[in-house]
This record gives structure tokens, sequence and C-alpha cells, in this order.
């Protein structure tokens, strides 16, 4: 990419590939997250020192090691219960290096969309938040000030959001031997900022194959899924968002969204009261995900 429009292109297929549910499995991935997610495997947070108690969490969480043909594979969960009213909304905060140019190069003003947290903070939204270590690096104190809300918890995205598969749209690839460190890196980052760190972790793209369950499995995190994307990447205005949210929850969702705003997801703010006024409408509890996968 050389130019400013070759840029910008990359930059839109990349992030908007978050937003698309065939982004979930790339070409490569194998196998797929049913088959590598064992039904024995507790869907709850892994134990962390100091990880902040809910009320709804169980008092040591604890997550088996996902296994297959005895070979350990990261754990991965897609969603919460489906016979409980209760709904997960996600906020990812992407930052890579061509974003991270633009936003020295005046492109953009900032990747930290305030009016987003202030609705979800005005509306007692709980929320799961996935953050980018280069995102926490550019945003410290907001990453400092997002940890002391209880509202929130965090969780990481990888440090600067390649792809972990060989074809994971135009995210780039982490080759394989350095995948453990990229995600070791995002969690030191966070573990200094948050005390109160989850060991939830997001693939970037959703894309992941067998190669990376494996390589990840000693990096203590559970990856976390989803099965409704926001669409909210690149938006041309909030409505499409609330009505993909919308007509595709259902008990035990965890909602794809973007809290970087910027050029790259504009709209996510507009968009989140009617979503969370309607979904509480409709009897839906929103929690975070230590809380939908606490039971
Ligand atoms: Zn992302």
């Amino acid at each position: 990419m050389t130019g400013h429009r070759g840029i910008r292109i990359a930059a839109l297929v990349a992030t908007a590939c978050v937003v698309l549910t065939g982004c979930r499995d790339s070409p490569t991935a194998t196998p797929t997250p049913d088959r590598t997610f064992p039904a024995s495997t507790t869907p709850t947070q892994p134990s962390k020192p100091g990880a902040r108690p809910t009320s709804t969490a169980p008092s040591t969480p604890s997550v088996r090691p996902g296994e297959s043909h005895g070979v350990s594979l990261l754990p991965v969960v897609q969603h919460g219960p489906r016979d409980k009213r209760r709904i997960a909304l996600t906020f990812d905060a992407d930052l890579t290096a061509l974003m991270r140019t633009r936003l020295q190069r005046g492109k953009v003003h900032s990747y930290y969309n305030e009016a987003l947290i202030n609705e979800l903070r005005a509306m007692k939204v709980p929320a799961t938040l996935f953050l980018t270590g280069m995102w926490m690096e550019q945003y410290p104190d907001r990453t400092r000030e997002l940890a002391a809300d209880p509202l929130f918890e965090l969780g990481t995205h990888t440090y600067d959001h390649r792809g972990f598969t060989k074809h994971c749209y135009t995210l780039g690839t982490v080759p394989a031997a350095e995948m453990l460190t990229d995600v070791r890196r995002a969690i030191e980052i966070l573990d200094k900022l948050d005390a109160h760190a989850t060991r939830w972790f997001r693939f970037p793209g959703g894309c992941y194959d067998g190669t990376a369950l494996h390589e990840l499995a000693p990096a203590g995190v559970t990856a976390v899924g989803l099965d409704v994307p926001g669409a909210d990447g690149f938006a041309k205005s909030p409505k499409p968002v609330i009505k993909q949210v919308l007509s595709h929850v259902q008990n035990g969702s965890i909602v794809v969204l973007h809290m970087h705003g910027g050029d790259n997801a504009p709209f996510t703010d507009e968009a989140i009261p009617e979503i969370v006024r309607t979904l509480r409408a409709r009897g839906y509890t929103l929690v975070t995900v230590t809380q939908l996968m606490a039971g």
C-alpha cells in the first residue's frame, strides 16, 4: 500500500471484516469453533489474581483447557446459555499500524469513541471491552478510567490487530511462532493498567484456525467469539446497526460492536441507545461476558 487511497481501502476492509459473519471462519479455518470447543469445557472466565468479583461470577472461576485428540487448545466460547434472557454487549478497540498512522497524520481525530462510553454509562449498561495493546498504549489514561468503572470489564484483542490465519482479509498474519508472544504482549499491557483485568480474548476479524488455537493454548485466555456481529464498521448511519443487532439477538447472544469510533465505526454511539432500550423492553438483561458465562 503506497498512497492514501490504498491505506484507506486496506483499513476499510480490515476493520469491516470484523462485522461480517463469514469473517469468523476464514478459508483456512480448521477445525470449526464448534469442533474445537469441547462440550465438557466450562465456559467461564479463567482465574486471574485480583479479578473483580461480580455478584453472578463464581468465586473461583476456571476453564479447563480445550483438547482435541490429546492436543491442548485455546478454549473458545461463542455465546452464553440459551435458556436465560441475557445478552452481552461487547466493544472492540482496534488499532492497527495503519490506523495509528492516520491518527498521527491528523486524518482521524481520535480512535476513542467517548460519546459511546458516555451513553453506556448514562444508561448503566454493563459491557465487556476488548482492547488491542496498541490502543492501550495510545490511550493509557482512558484504559485506566475504563478499568476503574465497575460497569465495564476489560479483555484483550491482540497487540496490533493482525490476523491469526493466513487469509484474514487484509489484516496481515501473525506468524505461528509469534502468536503467543503477541497475545501475551497485550495481556501484559492490560495488566499494568487494570488490576481487575479479565482473561477474555478476541481474535481480530474473528479469524482463527487449529494452529492458532494450539499455539495460544498456554496463553491462559479464553477466546470470545460472537453470534451477532454488530455491523457498525463503516456504517453510513445508525439504522443498519440497530437493525442488524435487534434482528439477530437471542438468549445468550454475544454482540460485537466497536468502541474506537473515528472513521471506522462512526455511528456506534448513535445506535446504542435504541439498541439498549429495545433489548430491555424485550425483557433482556444486559450483562458482561463474565456474568453471561457464569450461569
Ligand atoms: Zn477488532
